[in-house]
């Protein structure tokens, strides 16, 4: 049976790719990339050859029919976001939904697990994460108060991501409405510059602020 494997790629340190998915992004047929540019310094650094396509860029609906025809050939396919693991917010998702819509059990969906920032981030928060709410990136415009609603009301500790733009403006508001917040923020995890700041979330902003205002950054939240 067809499959498509939807790897796990490293988010910032290549050490972290695993065996298996170097085996599998060397053995398929076809790469599927977020952004073809990203991922061929990923697959150059290990000197995997395989043909890569962009999933995202340029007109999705003819690109999801290729694939699908590709599959219905018997091709085994692999899907890799531009870091860490597809469909966490990022496109993946919508093309495993169309690749499930569309084909249904005539082709075999395999995860190759491996990097989150959101796994990374709840490994070393120390705060209680047998359970916890996973929220994405705060919306820009409309729907922003209800997340910060949600991150507040929350029982368990809320991870979530933000962009450098954005982090200061983020942590203000949410302090704002409760500065006894608990926050660890997670910058630039697995790379050189990798800092965790930790506290309430005036002194994390005043850490934050010390530093160029760079990198990628997960925060978590606990009541
Ligand atoms: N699919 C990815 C994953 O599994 O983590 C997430 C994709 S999302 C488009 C990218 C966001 O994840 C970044 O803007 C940042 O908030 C977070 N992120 C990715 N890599 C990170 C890192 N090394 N350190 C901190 N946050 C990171």
């Amino acid at each position: 049976m067809p499959t498509l494997y939807v790897a796990a790629t490293p988010i910032g340190n290549l050490e972290d790719t695993s065996a298996r998915a170097l085996r599998i992004l060397r053995e398929v047929d076809l790469i599927l990339a977020e952004d073809t540019r990203v991922s061929k310094n990923l697959l150059s650094h290990f000197g995997i050859k395989t043909r890569i396509i962009s999933y995202h860029q340029h007109s999705r609906v003819n690109r999801v029919d290729e694939i699908v025809r590709l599959l219905k050939q018997g091709k085994n396919l692999a899907l890799i976001s531009d870091a860490g693991t597809p469909g966490i917010s990022d496109p993946g998702n919508k093309l495993v939904e169309e690749v499930v819509r569309l084909l249904g059990s005539q082709v075999k969906i395999e995860p190759i697990p491996g990097p989150s920032a959101v796994t990374a981030m709840a490994s070393i928060c120390g705060f209680p994460t047998d359970r916890f709410l996973f929220l994405g990136f705060p919306p820009q415009k409309r729907k922003r108060k209800q997340f910060f609603d949600e991150v507040t009301d929350s029982k368990y500790p809320v991870i979530f991501y933000e962009s450098p733009y954005r982090i200061l403006k983020t942590l203000r508001e949410l302090s704002a409405l409760d500065n006894k917040l608990s926050v660890v923020v997670g910058r630039e995890l697995t790379k050189k510059f990798e800092t965790v700041y930790r506290g309430n979330i005036p002194e994390v902003i005043d850490k934050i602020k010390s530093a160029p205002l760079k990198g990628e950054f997960v925060v978590v939240v606990n009541s």
